[in-house]
């Protein structure tokens, strides 16, 4: 099926699914996340502002993985495919609480606090619904805008010669170019 021959409603129920997931992911994980270290800290911190990192919250997962959203088999029935498989991810952003698969690198890190960068300048239902319509024009997960920043930002990060530059302000100056 083409996902853009989506209903608006259809759409924006997509979009309410998603945001319960993530938000009821993030009441989750929660207990168990803990803060940056001072290391994580230092090394993230000529990119990131000081709310981003202080609200930021890490959980890694042992012998366990998190679940693909239960709206999955809906989908799947609509004739939806290539979903993200979430549970196959190195880490998924919850807002704020940042759960891992595996050991945090910094680049792992710091293309996570992007997103934590990026729910920080949106709303929930505001990102949720860019995430599902990102998906949908996009045709897969890899193309979401939100992704596609965070992947762009971490290879700058990843390849920088020390080059400093504010997450928050790139997430800003799409926003206001509406690539996001
Ligand atoms: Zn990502």
């Amino acid at each position: 099926m083409d996902l853009k021959n989506l209903s608006p409603a259809m759409t924006s129920q997509l979009a309410a699914m998603v945001e319960a997931y993530i938000s009821s992911s993030r009441e989750k994980y929660a207990p168990q996340a803990v803060p940056l270290t001072d290391t994580q800290r230092a090394a993230m911190s000529p990119f990131f502002s000081s709310s981003v990192l202080d609200s930021a919250r890490l959980c890694l997962l042992r012998g366990t993985r998190v679940p693909n959203p239960s709206m999955y088999s809906m989908a799947k029935m609509m004739g939806i495919s290539n979903l993200p498989d979430f549970s196959g991810m190195a880490a998924i952003t919850f807002v704020d609480v940042i759960v891992s698969h595996q050991d945090f690198t910094d680049a792992l890190l710091f293309h996570e606090l992007v997103h934590v960068a990026q729910y920080a300048q949106m709303d929930l239902k505001d990102f949720s619904a860019r995430f599902v319509n990102g998906f949908i024009q996009g045709g897969s997960y890899e193309e979401i805008p939100l992704e596609k920043q965070a992947y762009a930002l971490e290879n700058r990060f990843s390849q920088g010669s020390g080059e400093e530059f504010s997450v928050d302000d790139e997430v800003r100056q799409w926003r206001e170019a509406e690539k996001i």
